[in-house]
């Protein structure tokens, strides 16, 4: 069965928003164990719609589609799917005292345009839209075009993925026969290929499943997927075996939400001090929520004054050392702990780039992509140095991704 997706709308042409309308219904689809074949991006523009329309009438079995359901000028996506079927667009009675009763809840009556939005074409199904005034269309076999499935959402994400959960899904879930399991493994601070290499064997032991492997900055993702959930099971149980403490979490799970688990497991809290990460690995750990049943705080303690009022590094300390040294970021991750009375703190230091004096001491010492780490529990303080590729968000991210991951291996 082939499946296209089509996001329709002259935003999605330009650099002001992204399709992620097409990422999310391929991400749905694979867990149906449906394959997209292909998903295109077109204007709102009539001529090129119908095109790319009798194309995906000619090569594809499903076709789904989002945005052009509103009722302005520019959203004509139903009436070009009329057009290509040969099919009138007829008033449905329904939709039109839904669409009524939507605006009454507001207190505001329909313009004449919105009852374009009640159209649906003639032997098609509407779809309810309970977030916003256009419903979408399911329309199975279109004369002309046995065997086909044309699905029409509203571009707005919100709206899609509510109809897709309601209508859209189950109704796609039929077609693909028996479930399709996934499983997710989150691997911590080892490279891509390093993985790659050592759960080969892993890999081809379990060459049934269907499996990916997803690098980011801070983490490798490995996804797997089968309709036998036993096997799944068998190939998670060797996975983590060779993994050991390198894996992060199975399931929904990420670096941040394990290590503040952990910590919360432990009664244990966390303080950071940051400097060259600016205020990013707290951003990441509030973004869990929860995250203040462990996480108790920190600073950016970006310029040297920062350093020894806020995190009560000694002054001949970063005198001595300097700010991207072992010892500067130690005092930091000792100084943050004793302020904010936590179990352990975090500190970071280093130079994101780029490079301003090439030739200077700092920066040859230190070069561009520099990471320190330091960690102060209640066994002493420990510091690692490690230099990272990438541009200056690249190695902030990479150095925060890193601490989190050094840190969940201490709680292991
Ligand atoms: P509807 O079918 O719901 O009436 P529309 O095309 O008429 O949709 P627009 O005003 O074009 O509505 O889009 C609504 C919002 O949804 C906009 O912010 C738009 O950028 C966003 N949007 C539309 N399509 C996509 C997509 N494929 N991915 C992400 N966002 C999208
Ligand atoms: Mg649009």
């Amino acid at each position: 069965m082939r499946i296209e997706c089509i996001a329709i709308g002259t935003e999605l042409l330009t650099t002001r928003r992204l399709d992620t309308n097409s990422v999310w219904i391929a991400e749905r689809l694979a867990e149906l164990g449906l394959a997209l074949h292909r998903k295109t991006a077109v204007g709102d523009d009539r001529a090129d719609l119908k095109a790319l329309v009798e194309e995906a009438l000619r090569r594809s079995d499903v076709i789904l589609c989002t945005g052009g359901l509103g009722p302005t000028f520019d959203d004509f996506t139903k009436e070009v799917f009329a057009e290509a079927l040969g099919s009138e667009l007829v008033e449905d009675a329904q939709c039109r005292a839904e669409l009524e009763a939507w605006y009454a809840a507001r207190n505001r009556v329909p313009s004449a345009n919105n009852y374009k939005q009640v159209l649906i074409p003639a032997g098609a199904e509407p779809l309810r839209n309970p977030l916003g005034s256009a419903p979408g269309v399911w329309w199975r076999d279109p004369a002309g075009f046995p065997g086909r499935r044309i699905v029409l959402m509203p571009g707005v994400p919100r709206e899609m993925k509510r109809m897709w959960a309601d209508h859209v899904q189950p109704r796609l879930a039929a077609l693909a026969g028996a479930p399709v399991h996934t499983l997710r493994m989150v691997v911590g601070g080892v490279p891509e290929s390093t993985l790659d290499e050592r759960t080969g064997p892993v890999r081809k032991k379990h060459c049934d499943l269907e499996w990916t492997i997803l690098a980011s900055l801070t983490h490798v993702e490995f996804v797997v997927r089968s309709g036998d959930a036993a096997a799944l099971e068998a190939a998670r149980a060797d996975l983590a075996a060779e993994l050991g403490p390198d894996l992060v979490c199975t399931g929904s799970g990420d670096l941040e939400s394990t290590v503040l688990a952990m910590l919360k497991a432990r009664g244990e809290t966390l303080a950071v001090a940051e400097s060259m990460s600016g205020g990013l690995l707290a951003a990441r750990l509030t973004a869990i929520p929860g995250a203040s049943e462990a996480f108790l705080g920190g600073a950016v303690v970006y310029s040297a004054g920062a350093k020894t009022q806020l995190a009560a590094v000694d002054p001949a300390v970063l005198a001595a050392h300097g700010t991207i040294s072992e010892q500067t970021t130690e005092a930091l991750a000792t100084g943050i702990r004793a302020r904010l009375g936590a179990t352990w703190g975090l500190a970071i230091t280093g130079n994101a780039g780029p490079s301003v004096d090439p030739q200077g001491d700092v920066e040859r010492a230190n070069p561009v992509g520099t990471c320190l780490i330091a960690i102060a529990g209640p066994g002493g303080v420990e510091s690692r140095r490690f230099v990272v590729p990438g541009d200056r968000p690249d190695v902030q991210l990479r150095a925060a991704g890193w601490s989190l991951d050094w840190l969940r291996r201490r709680l292991v």
